[in-house]
């Protein structure tokens, strides 16, 4: 599932240069996170960056978003193929 920030976020700016899929992005209010572009890190690292990094602990699973991890794979597929060549393989296959 996608994470989301809640309305603790103190808008401090450390997630936002962590995110490997460029899923995180300052709102009209607080940070963001798009859904669509959220594998939970899935792909890139073995947990969500944004939530070991930020300092409020305010980036909860969204409920509203259970997705397995081969959903999240997927779209760690899509987005690696939307991005094109240059993007970095599947950590699962990096030498
Ligand atoms: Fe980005 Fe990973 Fe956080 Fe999702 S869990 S918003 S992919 S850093
Ligand atoms: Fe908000 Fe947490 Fe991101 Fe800081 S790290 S901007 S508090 S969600």
């Amino acid at each position: 599932m996608a994470l989301i920030i809640t309305d603790d976020c103190i808008n401090c700016d450390v997630c936002e240069p962590v995110c490997p899929n460029q899923a995180i992005r300052p709102g009209p209010r607080i940070y963001e996170i798009d859904p669509e572009r959220c594998t939970e890190c899935v792909g890139h690292f073995e947990e969500p960056q944004c939530q070991a990094i930020c300092p409020v602990a305010c980036i909860p699973q969204d409920p509203q978003r259970v997705e397995p991890r081969a959903t999240l794979l997927l779209r760690f597929e899509r987005l690696q193929a939307q991005a094109g060549p240059g993007a970095a393989p599947p950590a699962e296959t990096a030498q």
